[in-house]
């Protein structure tokens, strides 16, 4: 049996910063995970550019069953910590909307760049690496044993993500872990993940447009982001945001035209005009003709309920989604660990000294747009502040 101070179990984005962290304060660290290249996630991430964090990170951005749990981690390794750390290895990079940050360099350059911070804070390397069993040591601390030697630890950090595309490498072992501890688990789904529709709630051959200034909301929630009509149905940002926030038979309702007065859609003033012709002054004119159907008389000709109906149409298309596309398709996994049961200072289980999780093991989801990866550096840093 091998000895070490701290085991982290997967060498993903919050474990890497966790176990460079950890080194840094001077434990020995083994960092093992079992595919053989290191943060496929972060590889694939951002269309290979890594959003790796957001402008405006701030709690009310991410979902938990304790809102207030993500606090204490995203103060104690803020944005502009990560942004900091960019900058100490020369990265620089690009805001493209809302606040999201992508590497100029491409996402190699941040894993490149927290494999150096690691290496450099002496963390021992164990990829290609069968997690066989994990179990208390009597002596105090755990005993990890693998495929390739047996570890004795003080301090065991579980960072082996969520349940989002297994075709990586992505398992449900953190969830076991917890439960073999006695943690409970809020149900997993998957989220940030496309919605499913039947044939009958969409509109047909509008597959390839883009709508920029929409919102789409569900009970009280409201993104207001691109939204994609797709042959299989509605896609882009503003669905993947909203699929976080779904739950099975509710409708999302979509509104085309949020920032335009109906008086501006409509103007009394232009009555002779058609109501296509005015439709598609503010609309691409086939999602025009898709909302009027067959009508195309004259403004004047349309009573007021006619005018409202289509009104109605325009700004609460409200479809119920049939589904989602599930893990394959799916940026991250909602639930996991349940934050009841862990230190929201440290990341320790309240109940089961030095063991740790963090990233997306645990019942935290960040939107979309950087909040995730900021979720992973700052649990995974506190945790190796405290390992
Ligand atoms: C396509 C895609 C694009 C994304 N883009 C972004 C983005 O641009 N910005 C953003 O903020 N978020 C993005 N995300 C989400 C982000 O990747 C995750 O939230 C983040 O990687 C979670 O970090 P983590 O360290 O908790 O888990 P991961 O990064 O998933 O790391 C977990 C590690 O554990 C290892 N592991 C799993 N099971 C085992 C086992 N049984 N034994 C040993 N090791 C194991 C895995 O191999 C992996 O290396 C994206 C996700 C996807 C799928």
């Amino acid at each position: 049996m091998l000895e070490t101070d701290v085991v982290v179990l997967g060498a993903g984005a919050a474990g890497m910063m966790c176990a460079a962290t950890a080194g840094q304060m001077g434990r020995r660290v083994v960092l093992l995970d079992h595919a053989e290249k290191l943060a496929e996630k972060i590889r694939i991430s951002g269309g290979g550019r890594c959003n790796f964090t957001n402008l405006h990170v701030r709690p009310e951005c991410y979902l938990s069953a304790n809102p207030h749990f993500v606090k204490s981690a995203l103060k104690q390794y803020t944005q502009h910590d990560f942004m900091a750390l960019m900058q100490k290895h020369g990265l620089s990079w690009t805001e493209k909307t809302l606040g999201q940050l992508f590497c100029d360099q491409g996402s190699e350059a941040v894993i490149a760049m927290l494999k150096k911070e690691a290496d450099d804070a002496g963390v021992n390397w164990r990829m290609g690496t069968e997690l066989f069993e994990v179990e208390k040591a009597p002596e105090g601390g755990f005993v990890v044993r693998t495929s390739k030697e047996n570890w004795l630890c003080q301090s065991l950090v579980v960072a082996t993500g969520g349940l989002s595309i297994p075709q990586i490498g992505a398992t449900g072992i953190g969830f076991e872990l917890a439960k073999q501890f006695g943690l409970p688990l809020i149900p997993t789904v998957p989220a940030l993940v496309p919605l499913t529709f039947q044939p009958q709630d969409l509109w047909g051959e509008l597959a390839g447009i883009a709508l920029d200034g929409t919102t789409v909301s569900c009970d009280r929630t409201t993104f207001r982001e691109a939204l994609l009509l797709t042959h299989k149905g509605v896609s882009g940002p503003a669905i993947l945001q909203i699929s976080s926030y779904w739950e099975p038979g509710k409708p999302i309702v979509i509104d085309m035209l949020p920032d335009v007065p109906d008086e501006a859609i409509f103007p009394v003033a232009q009555r002779d005009k058609s109501v296509l012709n005015l439709l598609a002054e503010h609309l691409p004119r086939r999602v025009a003709q898709a909302v009027l159907g067959d009508e195309n008389r004259p403004l004047k000709q349309l009573n007021p309920p006619e005018i409202e109906a289509i009104l109605q149409r325009l700004h609460h298309w409200a479809i119920i989604p049939s589904g989602t596309q599930g893990y394959r398709k799916a940026e991250v996994t909602r639930g996991g660990v349940d934050t009841a049961a862990l230190s929201s200072k440290t990341m320790m289980a309240r109940d089961v000294p030095g063991l740790f999780f963090i990233g997306e093991v645990v019942d935290v989801t960040g939107w979309l747009g950087g909040y995730n990866f900021q979720w992973a550096w700052s649990s995974g840093y506190v945790a190796g502040l405290n390992v």
